[in-house]
C-alpha cells in the first residue's frame, strides 16, 4: 500500500531521525519546517532517491499554518494516511513567573498544533478507513516535573487526545499513539553544562541520553500497517 507521511519539525532532531526512517521504508513524506532552510536543504539531500517528498515552511501552532500544509500534502500526494505530530518547544522556568503569553506559546505549539493537524487528517483518514497518528509527548507528560509545568501540562494534554482519539477513532481503522522520550541529544538539551549532563547520566539506568533515531525507531513501528498498538503513550527512556 502506497503511504504518505507528515512530519511536523522535521528539519532537525527526532523530527529529522523520523524523516529518515520513514523514508527508508519508502513512504511519501511532507516535511514541515519553521525556519531551518539550510537543515531543511541537508535533510533533502540525504533522503533524496529514496522516497517522493515535500518541504513545506509552516508555523504549526497557527491554524492557518496548518491547514496550509494540509492542503499542500493533498494537492502533491493526493491522501495523508499518517500524521507524526513532533514539533514542540521547550520551556523551563518557575511556575509564578508564568504569563498568559507563555502558556499561548507553549500550548499552541505543543498541543494545539497536533489538535488542528488531527483535526485536518481525521477526516480524510475516517472517509479512507485507515490512519496511523503518532504523537511525541514526553516523559515529563507521563510524570509532571518541577519548573517545567507548562511543558509537561502541553504534553500530558497530548497523551489525553491520544488516548481519547484512539478510543474515537480506531473503529475507522485509525491507531493513535504517543512516545514519550525521556532525555534526548538534540538541541532542545544544548542547554546543558557538562556537570548537568553528568548529574542527568547518572540517573538514567543506561548511563546515556538517548539518541534521537532511538525514538524514531519506535515511532517507526508505530506507523506499519500490521500494528495492535492503540491508545498508548509508550516510554522511550531506557528506564529513566
Ligand atoms: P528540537 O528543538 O531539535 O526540534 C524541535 C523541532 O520542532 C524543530 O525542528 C523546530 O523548528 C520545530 N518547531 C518548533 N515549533 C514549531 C512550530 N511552531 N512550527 C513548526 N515547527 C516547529 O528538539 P527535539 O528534541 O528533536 O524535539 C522533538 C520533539 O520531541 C518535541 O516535541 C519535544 O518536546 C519532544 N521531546 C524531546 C525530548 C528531548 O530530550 N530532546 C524529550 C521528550 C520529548
Amino acid at each position: 500500500m502506497k503511504r504518505t507521511a507528515i512530519i511536523t519539525g522535521a528539519s532537525r532532531g527526532i523530527g529529522r531521525a523520523i524523516t529518515k526512517a520513514l523514508a527508508n521504508k519508502g513512504f511519501s513524506l511532507v516535511l514541515v519546517y519553521k525556519n531551518s532552510h539550510d537543515k531543511i536543504k541537508s535533510l533533502e539531500e540525504e533522503i533524496a532517491g529514496k522516497c517522493e517528498f515535500l518541504s513545506v515552511c509552516a508555523d504549526v501552532s497557527s491554524p492557518n499554518d496548518a491547514e496550509k500544509v494540509y492542503n499542500r500534502a493533498k494537492e502533491k500526494f493526493g491522501f495523508v494516511d499518517t500524521l507524526i505530530n513532533n514539533a514542540g518547544i521547550s520551556h523551563i522556568g518557575f511556575f509564578d513567573e508564568e504569563t498568559q503569553e507563555s502558556y499561548n506559546e507553549v500550548m499552541d505549539t505543543n498541543f494545539r498544533s497536533a489538535f488542528t493537524m488531527c483535526l485536518l487528517a481525521s477526516k480524510d483518514m475516517i472517509a479512507n478507513k485507515f490512519g496511523r497518528i503518532v504523537n511525541v509527548s514526553s516523559v515529563w507528560g507521563q510524570k509532571g516535573a518541577s519548573m517545567e509545568v507548562l511543558y509537561s501540562a502541553s504534553k500530558h494534554a497530548l497523551i489525553g487526545l491520544t488516548r481519547s482519539l484512539n478510543a474515537e477513532l480506531a473503529p475507522s481503522g485509525i491507531l493513535v499513539n504517543a512516545v514519550c522520550p525521556g532525555v534526548i541529544d538534540t538541541d532542545m538539551n544544548k542547554h546543558f553544562s557538562a556537570e548537568d549532563r553528568r548529574f542527568i547520566e547518572e540517573d538514567i539506568p543506561l548511563g546515556r541520553f538517548g539518541k534521537p533515531e532511538e525514538v524514531a525507531s519506535v515511532v517507526s513501528m508505530l506507523t506499519d500497517e500490521n500494528l495492535y498498538i492503540g491508545g498508548e503513550d509508550i516510554s522511550v527512556t531506557a528506564g529513566y
